[in-house]
This record gives structure tokens, C-alpha cells and sequence, in this order.
């Protein structure tokens, strides 16, 4: 009976620690988070708000916890109980069968010895039960990842040239559609432009084409060859990426620009610093090359920032460059010297670029306008502006009425 009852409680006791795993989850993420953003906490005085956000997470854990332990404590003691009632029971019938002259007291007390004996194991396997229960709960978890679908491919990758074809692209983020039917052409040497409202879908298509995850219909090629079918570490090997959140890490100048290309030696580090407009910076800090910038570039300026992480594409020298603008934090003279780090870094390749400055959408090539995941217009710059009723010359319109461009 006693084991009945647990496992008849089975059920809810793995529902309240699945309940308590994923408050425990939510509270390592909010810590995470606050951590990682705490410069932009304290200059946005959110300061109150996260610490009350995250002491909410903890209390709920805490309310979680005690309810889980609560139901486990008295299913598993609650069988305990059953068991030892047992015991009672022998006593009393013992009891009963010595007053009737059946037994005498001596009997009676060996097997009380004996049953007690027989009685320990249980009750550690009841115990032992209870904790195999909550570690299945954990060991699901980790199975998830087991099932995760890694993506693999051929490790050799020889595209003839390197246009990026979509081909009716559909994609989603777990169960939700955010590109349906994606179709276009980024061609070699050419600047193509993604734009459209927040939302839209630019930075998924953007990551899509270096094969970040993969899609759910549809293909896309590159130089005529299925990305799909390619180890995402080899087709990497052929993209520049250059995005908003740019990655430094706590190392001097000169080895956050050499993680572009391994092994390359300083002369070409500082070359590729020079052409990306490092060099003026550069020479004034403390220890040049050699200077540490501090955890995420603490110590650049964003404008820095990002010359530093176009000078490591420009190492990499790979012919597809899949480029996200940031107008945010850059004045007019950094966002220059960017604009001419960039026009170096773009010549002749395949570009991408996630478009936000109105001089980047004018000088492409060729704008694919995004609106709620899929493509709404197609076309050069003119040839959109010439079209009176396109989203293009609408959204062009505005941004030259407002003071700020940001498509
Ligand atoms: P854009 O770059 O045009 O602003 P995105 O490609 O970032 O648009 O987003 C397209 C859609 O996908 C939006 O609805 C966005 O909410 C959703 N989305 C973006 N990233 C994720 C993600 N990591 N998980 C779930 N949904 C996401």
C-alpha cells in the first residue's frame, strides 16, 4: 500500500518540480540578464524595477520550492507511516494471540526483531523512490538537449561563385511562422539591402543565409549549392559577419582583431586596423595594440566598437559579408569613419546588409523591402522611388520628414 501511494503520487510530485525547475530556470536567467545589462539598467534608472522583477522570480521560486517539498514530504512520510502501521498491527495481534495462550512473549519478540529487520530496507527504498522520481524529472531535461537536432554537412565547400539564392524560404522560431515563402537574390559584388519595419524578418533572413539555423521549407543557395547540405563550421569559413552586438572580449585590440583570421601575424592585424579606421584610436590609447579594452570593449566607445569588429571581417577577407547597421551611439564623424571602414570591407563581395542609414539604402544595389516576413517589393533604389505607391518611397518619405533615419 505504502508503495502504491507513491506511486499513485507520482504524478503530482513530478508537476510540482517541473514547476520548481522552471522557476529555478527563470531565476537564473533574470540574474543572467540584469548582470549583462547592468550599464544600461543604471543609465535608464530601471535600477528599482529589474531588483523588483528579480526578487518577484525569487519569491515565487522560494513559494515553489516549499509547495514541492510540502507534496513530496507528505506522500513519502505519509507511506512511511503505512508501513510502520504494520508494525502496530503485529504488536497488537501478537498481543492478542499471547493473552489467548497462542504465542508466548518470547516469539512475539523475535519477530517483532525480525520484521523490523525487514522492515529498514523498505523504508530506505520508499526514500530512494521518491529521489529517483525527482532525478528522472532532471534527466529529461538533459535528454532535450540529446534530441536537439545538431545540423550537419559535407565539410568541403566549393560554390561556382557566390550569389545568395532564397528560394521560397518559410521559417519559425519554435512554433511560430516568421518568414513565409522567402524569395531573392543577393548577387556577387553587389550590396543588397533588407529593409522594412522593425519586425519584419531582416536580421532572420540575414542569419539564415549563414546557415545560423535552418529553415523549415524551401532552399537556399549559395554559389548554386544547398547551404543545408553544408557543416556550418566550413560554410562559415566564406562569411564576414559584422552585426549590432558585437562580441570583444577581455584581450588588447590586437587579438580581438586576430580572432578574424587564425594565425595572422601583426603586421596584417594592424593593416587591416589601418583600413578600418582603427588606427587613429588606436595611437591614443595607453599601450597602443597592446592595450587590454576590458570586458565587452568596456573601455571603446561604440563607434570603436564596431571598427574593431569590421577590422577582423576585413582580415577574414571572406567573400559573403552579412552586415547589421547600428545608428545608435555613432555622431556624425565616427559614423564617417565607420562608412569608409565599411566601403573597403564591401568592395567586390556578396553583401548583405540589414540597412538602417539612408546613405547605405542609396547606394545599394539592389532593396528587398520585408514586411511581416516576406517580400513586398524588390527592386534598385530608383526604380522603387519611381514607383509612387511602393512602401519604399513611403518609408523615404517619412525619414526625410523626421530627424532621425531608421528604417
Ligand atoms: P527585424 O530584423 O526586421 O526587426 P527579426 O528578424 O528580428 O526582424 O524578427 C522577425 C520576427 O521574429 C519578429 O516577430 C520577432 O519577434 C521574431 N523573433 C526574432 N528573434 C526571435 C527569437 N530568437 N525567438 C523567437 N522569435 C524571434
Amino acid at each position: 500500500m505504502a508503495f502504491a501511494l507513491l506511486f499513485g503520487s507520482r504524478k503530482l510530485t513530478k508537476k510540482k518540480s517541473e514547476i520548481t525547475k522552471a522557476a529555478h530556470v527563470q531565476v537564473s536567467d533574470g540574474i543572467q540578464e540584469t548582470l549583462e545589462n547592468i550599464r544600461e539598467i543604471r543609465a535608464t534608472y530601471q535600477e528599482d524595477r529589474f531588483l523588483k522583477a528579480l526578487n518577484d522570480k525569487i519569491d515565487y521560486h522560494e513559494s515553489t520550492m516549499l509547495k514541492g517539498e510540502l507534496a513530496t514530504g507528505i506522500f513519502v512520510n505519509g507511506a512511511s507511516v503505512i508501513m510502520r502501521l504494520g508494525v502496530a498491527t503485529t504488536i497488537l495481534t501478537g498481543a492478542k494471540l499471547i493473552l489467548s495462550g497462542q504465542i508466548d512473549f518470547m516469539q512475539l519478540f523475535m519477530f517483532l526483531l525480525v520484521i523490523t529487520r525487514v522492515y529498514a530496507p523498505f523504508d530506505q527504498a520508499l526514500a530512494l523512490i521518491a529521489e529517483m522520481f525527482m532525478s528522472q524529472i532532471s534527466a529529461s531535461r538533459l535528454m532535450e538537449i540529446y534530441d536537439t537536432k545538431t545540423a550537419e554537412g559535407k565539410e568541403s565547400f566549393a560554390p561556382q561563385g557566390h550569389d545568395i539564392v532564397f528560394d521560397n524560404a518559410s521559417f519559425s522560431y519554435d512554433e511560430q511562422e516568421v518568414l513565409h515563402g522567402v524569395s531573392f537574390t543577393a548577387r556577387e559584388g553587389e550590396v543588397t539591402a533588407l529593409v522594412g519595419p522593425s519586425g519584419s524578418g531582416k536580421s532572420t533572413c540575414a542569419r539564415l543565409a549563414a546557415r545560423l539555423w535552418d529553415i523549415s521549407n524551401g532552399t537556399i543557395k549559395v554559389g548554386g549549392i544547398d547551404i543545408s547540405s553544408i557543416d556550418p563550421e566550413t560554410l562559415l569559413t566564406d562569411y564576414a559577419m559584422v552585426f549590432q552586438d558585437v562580441v570583444l572580449f577581455d584581450d588588447t585590440v590586437m587579438e580581438n582583431i586576430r580572432l578574424g583570421k587564425h594565425g595572422a601575424t601583426d603586421e596584417e592585424v594592424k593593416a587591416a586596423a589601418e583600413a578600418a579606421n582603427c588606427g587613429e584610436f588606436v595611437s591614443k590609447l595607453p599601450q597602443g595594440y597592446d592595450t587590454p579594452i576590458g570586458e565587452n570593449g568596456a573601455k571603446l566607445s561604440g563607434g570603436e566598437r564596431q571598427r574593431i569588429s569590421i577590422a577582423r571581417a576585413l582580415l577574414k577577407n571572406a567573400p559573403i559579408v552579412l552586415l547589421d547597421e547600428a545608428t545608435a551611439s555613432l555622431d556624425v564623424e565616427n559614423e564617417t569613419k565607420v562608412q569608409e571602414a565599411l566601403s573597403r570591407l564591401l568592395t567586390g563581395k556578396t553583401v548583405l546588409v540589414i540597412a538602417h542609414r539612408m546613405r547605405t539604402v542609396e547606394a545599394a544595389d539592389k532593396i528587398i523591402v520585408l514586411a511581416d516576413g516576406r517580400v513586398a517589393e524588390e527592386g534598385s533604389p530608383d526604380e522603387l522611388l519611381a514607383d509612387e505607391g511602393s512602401i519604399f518611397r513611403r518609408m523615404t518619405q517619412l525619414q526625410a520628414a523626421s530627424a532621425g533615419w531608421s528604417i
